[in-house]
């Protein structure tokens, strides 16, 4: 018998219909002889509305009680997707977080998985049951409610796929799998039947939402194969597994966009040394990640530093930053909540020169302007105006060929 975990998304739990073919979904893979564990989203939107209204209570919401409110959601699609499934005469069991135990870390609207207990779980499977299991949710030690950062619940069915050994974690979407971008914006984009748990982890990093990094994370770790596919039909997806000799090599394997990210400008500060560390040791020391860092030099002693901090973070961050401004004498703090991060991402890219030379080529010839610039040896990420987003990521998925397998060659013109 094998042990399957399955988890669908917010989409896939969308409205009451959604649930009960879902539930239809689970039984029938049930049926063939399989132990199944389900991992549920909320439905669709219900947590954007939930952060809409915390915002409404408090201007940076107590992120205990934003927790306490977000784990609400996948409270409801568990209970009613169990419902759905006894209404056809099979058995079920709906689990929070807190139930199963799924101990985290203290961190608040994005905790850590420490330790995951089995023990009921399996009770449940023994007896027959389908357990359904609130995805994005955990307890601390002190039996606080956390969630693990939006798009959490992947995490949690690897995760629980890893504890349980199963033999898959299925993650099941909107789209049918993994492609070369997001199939949403460029129709060019091309399914990847496989790929390794790097590559992924590279895309999943620089935005490619489809898998949360944290599960790729631990896919790697623990070994789990993952296989993403749709909630909508019985297509075969993309396989996410150890790297294999036949996998196909691409010099550029896709191209992503990440529009959560803000940007902030410290202008004109004494260029003296320890200045960094004075604006950035605030910054950290408030826990907000700060993703890319640029310095201009000016005539004079005086310099610009311009980085870029989650979007959720923006409004924290400048509350710190204008404070560490008037401290260190800067001239004016300014920011803009309408950026992305374009990325081209490959492990080819490696050995290979002039990938940022075309990328640069293609945003000119768009008449997109490059605000910040970060490379390394897999990956070339440039800030853009959020408005040009799908524009860039069409332009530079067509420049690199990525609708075509096996690429080698990258046209320069
Ligand atoms: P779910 O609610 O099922 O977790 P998400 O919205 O989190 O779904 O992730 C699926 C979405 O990821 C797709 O609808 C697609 O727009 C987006 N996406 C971004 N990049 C990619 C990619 N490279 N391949 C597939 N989907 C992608
Ligand atoms: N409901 C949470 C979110 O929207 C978690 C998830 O769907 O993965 O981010
Ligand atoms: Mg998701």
């Amino acid at each position: 018998m094998a042990l399957i975990v399955q988890k669908f998304g917010g989409t896939s739990v969308a409205n009451p219909e959604k649930i009960k073919a879902v539930a239809d979904r689970v039984m029938a893979v049930q049926r063939q002889g399989n132990r199944m564990v389900v991992v549920l989203s909320a439905m669709a939107g219900e947590t954007n509305r939930f952060v809409d209204l915390a915002g409404q209570m408090q201007k940076l919401p107590d992120p205990r009680e934003m927790d306490v409110l977000l784990a609400s959601g996948e409270q409801v699609t568990v209970a009613l997707c169990a419902m759905a499934i006894k209404e056809v005469g099979s058995d079920a069991v709906s689990l929070l977080g807190d139930q199963v135990k799924i101990r985290t870390d203290t961190s608040h609207t994005r905790a850590r998985i420490e330790n995951i207990d089995t023990e009921l779980i399996n009770k449940y499977l023994d007896e027959g049951k389908i357990v359904v299991v609130a995805g994005f949710q955990g307890v601390t030690g002190r039996n606080d409610i956390t969630t693990l950062g939006r798009g959490g619940s992947d995490t949690t069915a690897v995760a629980l796929a890893a504890a349980l050994k199963a033999d898959k974690c299925e993650i099941f979407t909107d789209v049918e799998g993994v492609y070369t971008t997001d199939p949403n914006i460029h129709p060019s984009a091309r399914k990847i039947d496989r790929i390794s748990y790097d590559e992924m982890l590279e895309l999943a990093s620089l935005g490619a939402k489809v898998l949360d990094i944290r599960s790729v994370g631990f896919a790697k770790r623990y070994n789990v194969p993952v296989h993403v596919r749709s909630s909508f039909t019985d297509t075969e997806g993309t396989w996410v597994v150890e790297e294999e000799e036949e996998m196909e090599s691409m010099l550029v394997s896709g191209v992503t966009y990440n529009k959560n990210e803000a940007r902030i400008t410290i202008a004109k500060v004494p260029d003296t040394p320890g200045i960094a560390s004075k604006i950035f040791s605030p910054i950290s020391d408030a826990e907000i990640i700060v993703d890319m860092i640029i310095q201009n030099t000016r005539a004079g002693a005086l310099t610009d530093m311009t980085f870029t901090v989650p979007r959720t973070e923006y409004d924290r961050a400048m509350q710190v930053v204008e404070k560490i401004a008037t401290e260190v004498g800067a001239e004016r703090v300014d920011g803009s909540r309408e950026i992305a991060k374009v990325s081209v991402v490959g492990v080819g890219m490696r050995n290979h020169s002039g990938i940022a030379t075309t990328i640069f080529q293609v945003l000119a010839r768009e008449g997109i302007n490059i605000s910040m610039i970060s490379t390394s040896e897999i990956k070339v990420s440039c800030v853009i105006d959020e408005k040009y987003t799908e524009l860039a990521v069409r332009a530079l998925h067509d420049a690199f060929a990525l609708d075509k397998e096996n690429v080698t060659e990258i046209s320069h013109d």
